[in-house]
Order: structure tokens, then C-alpha cells, then sequence
């Protein structure tokens, strides 16, 4: 491809005089990728250590995934739900055995994904555990990042998320994450639900103290309260098991899926759960055009088969390891902390070398995309096909750049 530097300014002035300012990305422009590496219009390489927030775990166009979608395209696209298609039944009877749970609720976004475990929650609040009219009450944990919506905004506390978007929906109620007895005294009887990321990734990637998610089962299961896993981000192989929740030895009453789900391809969210909380929703209660469509089904159904080879799981723990190996190296020398879950890693940069969105300029013009989170802390999430040498030269790349700053 030939190097022409005013394509990438001109393509980045059309995208801001055209566009909503409501990101601030990078000056890459990304034109093809395959498996971790993607190519910009200047036909510079760059290996892709953000896959999309999670949603590209399995890489790039994988090869499985991008043929289920082109021989799904070849015969039919969308039907709504007013018809049934005849790949949807497939998709969720191959959910439901990843997930050992018996139902699937097809959405699209993650954040649809959320707003209908809410509805589900504060439904089956009303019609199975009877709490009076319109005063279910739904725990969430400060520091969450759970979409966009206006209601999932309301319960955030991040200003930047909420400021300016009110007023909001009440029912919910904040508790510090990672605190077991803030939750167990905050749990009333209008309580229907405790929803939390166990591990919270647009936060940096805070893992909560050892036994925590274990207490949060416990404290719901005693007192007749649902519990609502958000793994849009960290389920589907990235730390090292099909979900975060595996880690810990917990299962939710509900699983939030989104991101890989789509496989990098199409927007593909579920909620997942048992008869007994998602049988509540009848005919007409609830209800998405695109969700469940067969392409989504088509690659949602192929995405459930590489996980249930386990292989990517096996990935994203062995690499871990070599990731958390490598960056740990690096507290002392430009790194403060660093917190490591599979191919999962929450960096905080000394503040004092500038800020991760700097940091993150400076990777990029060393051939490496990431993101950064709040302020210092970057994030990075690469794609489970990523190999070792590949996380070695990365992190060569940060060690540089933090180098070059300080
Ligand atoms: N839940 C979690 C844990 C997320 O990380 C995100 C997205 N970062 C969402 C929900 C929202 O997903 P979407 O952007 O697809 O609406």
C-alpha cells in the first residue's frame, strides 16, 4: 500500500467534521487486521493489545467465525422474532450447555444486555418474590461500568458517564466493590438483585479481594436475592476461564454476555439464566427487531463452538502468566501497580510520567494499540490468539516508551 500521510489526516478530519464528538480516539486508521494485528491506510502494522474491549477475543476475521457469517449471508439475514428462524433454537441450545443454565434471552449491545437483566430482575421481584409494587430495589458496586443507557448511567458514579443525562430511574442502590459486608448490610427485603462485574474492567481492571464474589453468592442466595454476573467484558475466555465467575467458583443467577459474543463480527448480546427467574417474561413484555437474527445466531453458534473446545480459555491462562510475569517486572520503573487476570492486564503508570492517553499515543507509534482507562491506568486485553513472543514484544514496546518518558 503506498504511504501517503495526508490520507490518515484527511479520513480523520472527515470522521470529526462528521461526527459526534463523543469519542477522543487515537490517529490510527485502522483498514485490515487478521488474528492480533491490524494494518492502517499507511500500511503500518500494529499489534492490537485492546481487541475491541474484549470483543475481538478470538482475533481478527477468524477464520471459523468469518465463515459462519458468509454462508449465513448467502442465505438469510433477518427475519425479527415474529418468525422463528432456523438458527436462533441452535445458538441458545448452545448457550444454555456453555453456561450449564436452561434459557437464553438473544439482545444485541451489552447494554441491552443489562437493561434486560434489570427488567428480568425487577420482574421476577414482583412475581416471585412478591415485593409490593414498583419498590424493587437493585445493589450495584461504585466504580461500575455496566453501558449507556440513561438507567445504567443513573448508577454510575463516574461524572463523565452521568453529568448532564438526568434526571435518572431510581432503584438502585451503591455499594463499595469488593466489600462484602457493605453489600450484606445495604440488602433490604425490596432487595431483588445484586448486579456486579466480577472483575470491574472500564474501572482498570479491579479484581475484588480473594472469597469476594464466593460472599456476594452466599449473602444473595440467604436472602432470596438475584444474582446478576455483568460478564460482557470479562467472560468468554479472557481470564483464563469461559467465565470470571469459574475463577471464583461461583454461579450466578444470571449471566450478562456481550462483546466476543458477536465474535468481532455483529453486535450480539444474551441474558442467561434459569426457568425459574427468566420464565417470568411473557409474549410482548420484552423484545428486540435484531436480536436473536440468524447472522447473529450464526456466529453466535460459532462462537460457542471454539469456547467449547476450551482452547482459548487454556490461551488466555498460560499467556497470562507470561503477561503478568513481564509486566510485574516493570512496578518500580515507571509502573506503580499492575493487576493481571488472564489476558487481562490494568496498568497504572506513575502519574508523574503523564497520562495513559500519552502513554498510549506513544505505544501506538511503536506499533502497538491500547487504551487507556481513568487517567494513568492503561488496559490491555489482547486478542487470545496472540502468542508469547508477540506479549514479549509488547511489553519490550511499553518498557520503552516509559523509558523514553521518565
Ligand atoms: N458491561 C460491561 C462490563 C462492559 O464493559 C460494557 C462495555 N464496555 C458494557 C456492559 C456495555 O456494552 P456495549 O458497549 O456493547 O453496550
Amino acid at each position: 500500500m503506498a504511504t501517503d500521510p495526508t490520507r490518515t489526516s484527511a479520513l480523520i478530519a472527515q470522521a470529526e467534521r462528521y461526527g459526534a464528538h463523543n469519542y477522543e480516539p487515537l490517529p490510527v486508521v485502522i483498514y485490515s487486521g487478521e488474528g492480533a494485528w491490524v494494518v492502517d491506510v499507511e500500511g503500518r502494522r500494529y499489534l492490537d493489545c485492546l481487541a475491541a474491549y474484549s470483543a475481538l477475543n478470538f482475533g481478527h476475521r477468524h477464520p471459523a467465525l468469518v465463515a459462519a457469517a458468509h454462508h449465513q449471508l448467502d442465505r438469510l439475514t433477518l427475519t425479527s422474532r415474529a418468525f422463528h428462524n432456523d438458527r436462533l433454537g441452535e445458538f441458545m441450545e448452545g448457550l444454555a450447555r456453555l453456561t450449564h443454565k436452561d434459557m437464553v434471552l438473544p439482545m444485541n449491545t451489552g447494554a441491552e444486555a443489562v437493561e434486560s437483566g434489570i427488567k428480568v430482575a425487577r420482574a421476577w421481584g414482583y412475581r416471585t418474590k412478591r415485593v409490593a409494587t414498583d419498590r424493587a430495589r437493585i445493589i450495584v458496586a461504585a466504580g461500575n461500568f455496566h453501558g449507556r443507557t440513561t438507567t445504567i448511567v443513573g448508577f454510575s458514579n463516574d461524572p463523565s458517564a452521568r453529568d448532564g443525562f438526568g434526571p435518572f430511574t431510581p432503584g438502585f442502590d451503591v455499594v463499595p466493590f469488593g466489600d462484602a459486608e457493605a453489600l450484606a448490610a445495604a440488602i433490604t427485603p425490596d432487595t431483588v438483585a445484586v448486579l456486579i462485574e466480577p472483575i470491574q474492567g472500564e474501572a482498570g481492571v479491579i479484581i475484588p479481594p480473594d472469597g469476594y464474589l464466593a460472599e456476594v453468592r452466599r449473602l444473595t442466595a440467604d436472602n432470596d436475592v438475584l444474582f446478576i454476573a455483568d460478564e460482557v467484558q470479562s467472560g468468554l475466555g479472557r481470564t483464563g476461564a469461559t467465565f470470571e465467575c469459574d475463577n471464583c467458583g461461583v454461579v450466578p443467577d444470571l449471566y450478562l454476555l456481550g462483546k466476543a459474543l458477536g465474535g468481532g463480527i455483529v453486535p450480539v448480546s444474551a441474558v442467561v439464566g434459569d426457568a425459574g427467574v427468566l420464565g417470568v417474561l411473557q409474549p410482548g413484555e420484552h423484545g428486540s427487531t435484531f436480536g436473536g437474527n440468524p447472522l447473529a445466531a450464526a456466529v453466535g453458534s460459532a462462537v460457542v463452538d471454539l469456547l467449547e473446545t476450551g482452547e482459548f480459555q487454556a490461551r488466555a491462562r498460560d499467556l497470562g502468566e507470561v503477561l503478568a510475569r513481564r509486566l510485574e517486572s516493570l512496578v518500580g520503573h515507571g509502573v506503580q501497580a499492575v493487576r493481571v487476570r488472564g489476558l487481562w492486564a490494568g496498568i497504572d503508570i506513575d502519574p508523574a510520567l503523564g497520562s495513559g492517553h500519552l502513554v498510549c499515543q506513544q505505544l501506538a507509534d511503536h506499533g502497538v494499540l491500547a487504551k487507556e482507562t481513568h487517567g494513568s491506568t492503561i488496559r490491555l486485553a489482547p486478542p487470545l490468539v496472540i502468542t508469547a513472543a508477540e506479549i514479549d514484544w509488547a511489553v519490550d514496546q511499553l518498557e520503552e516508551v516509559l523509558a523514553g518518558l521518565g
